[in-house]
């Protein structure tokens, strides 16, 4: 049986980037930018204020009242003509600001008398004053290709004018779930049938990844019905995600029927708990993982496998699942010679990460996995990971 690293790595091999394409900004979040975003523009744009006050020269707002000019420059407007000597010019905050202006008196310490404005402090030179170019010189690169877009690099793309973006076209990925004993989650099981919980995480930890799920009905565990689900695999998406009917059960059909519809099998068992009978195969450019029914291997898999998948098919330029070090805060009893992911509670305490292994019943308890915010990497010849140790953690959610 391979290993979990060497099973991400087969799964790196067989997943290309999708095509690149142009969508509007608001369709960008989390897709994998294909090109350098640079800047068209210095930012800021002009020297503008900071604050609602008088544009002034420092020496002369130190040395006694200003004559206001009329009016007022606000945000929006064109630039003014330049300072007269004596002369205050009142603007509003990102207004453009007169030629010679030094710096911004704040309407807050300025007394204004008949025409004439006086500073109650002098200004330093510079003061409330933003400079054209000081945050992005025009040609900066401001978001790098490869980037997993999030809102902040969105305002990058804006401030520079890539509208339309060019980005990697998203993952279309299919979800089956199969189990006879499967019913959907908004029906009453009879005597026992079960409600498919695998089928809505999954469809959800696919878009969290920045992939299109589309989410199949649940299939028999039937030949026919299983030997069409591959068939059909392939014909509008880039991934086929199923669960269950992949370990050695009577009524675990899904490796043979894949590999009589043709589909190579590139793994099937890797040395891992939970999650040993997961299964990937290939067939042309589609592409099958075959996830364990029980909720916490299915969930964990795809964690590890579908998150490699998602990310390489996205376009990453470093895909994978992600790991963060944290200090145990209790000893982890150490059990068996497979990679073990164990749910665990993470969080920081002064800005030290600190991981708690959760009391779980196994690969069926859903409500500890639901407690879990990661899971503990314990590693295949680990001989015993006492209170303190340093371990690695895949994270399953955001850290709060
Ligand atoms: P399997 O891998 O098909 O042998 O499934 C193992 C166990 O996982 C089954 O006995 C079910 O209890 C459970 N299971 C399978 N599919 C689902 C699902 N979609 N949602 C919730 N539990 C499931
Ligand atoms: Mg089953």
């Amino acid at each position: 049986m391979i290993r979990v690293a060497q099973a991400l790595e087969i799964v790196r091999g067989a997943c290309a980037a999708r095509p690149v394409e142009r969508v509007p900004l608001p369709e960008a979040l989390g897709r994998v930018l294909a090109e350098d975003v640079a800047s068209d523009v210095d930012w800021p744009p002009f020297d503008t204020s900071a604050m609602d006050g008088y544009a002034v020269r420092v020496a002369e707002a130190a040395a006694g009242p200003l004559s206001e000019r009329a009016g007022l420059v606000a945000a929006g407007d064109p630039p003014p003509p330049p300072l007269s000597p004596g002369e205050a010019v009142r603007v509003m905050t990102g207004a453009p600001l007169p030629g010679g202006a030094e710096a911004v008196v704040p309407v807050e310490v300025a007394r204004r008398e008949a025409g004439s404005v006086k500073a109650e402090a002098a200004p330093s030179p510079g003061e409330h004053i933003r400079r054209r170019g000081e945050s992005v010189r025009a040609g900066t690169t401001l978001v790098p290709r490869g980037s997993r877009l999030a809102p902040s690099d969105l305002s990058l793309a804006a401030l520079a004018g890539a509208d339309p973006i060019a980005c990697h076209a998203r993952p279309r990925v299919a979800i089956a779930v199969t189990g006879s004993e499967l019913v959907p989650s908004d029906a009453v099981p009879g005597p026992g049938q079960l409600r498919d919980s695998n089928g809505p995480m999954l469809a959800a930890l696919v878009r969290v990844r920045g992939g299109v799920p589309s989410v199949r009905r649940a299939v028999a565990d039937e030949a026919e019905a299983v030997r069409r689900l591959f068939e059909e695999a392939g014909e509008d998406a880039d991934l086929l995600v199923t669960s269950g009917g992949v370990s050695a059960g009577d009524l675990d059909l899904l490796p043979a029927a894949a590999e009589r519809a043709g589909f190579e099998m590139l793994f099937h068992g890797v040395a891992m708990r939970p999650g040993k009978p997961v299964a990937f195969a290939r067939r042309g450019r589609a592409l099958w993982l075959g996830l364990p029914g029980n909720p916490v291997s299915s969930a964990v898999c795809f964690q590890l496998f579908g998150a490699m998948a998602l990310d390489a098919l996205s376009g990453v330029p470093d895909p994978g699942p992600r790991f963060v070090e944290a200090r145990l805060e209790r000893a982890v009893s150490v059990r068996g010679r497979r990679e073990t992911y164990r749910d665990a509670v993470l969080s920081a305490e002064k800005g030290v990460l600190r991981v708690r292994a959760l009391d779980t019943l196994g690969s069926h308890d859903l409500a500890a996995h639901g407690r879990a915010n990661a899971a503990i990497r314990i590693p295949a010849d680990a001989e015993s990971l006492a209170e303190g140790a340093l371990v690695e953690c895949l994270s399953l959610r955001p850290l709060p």
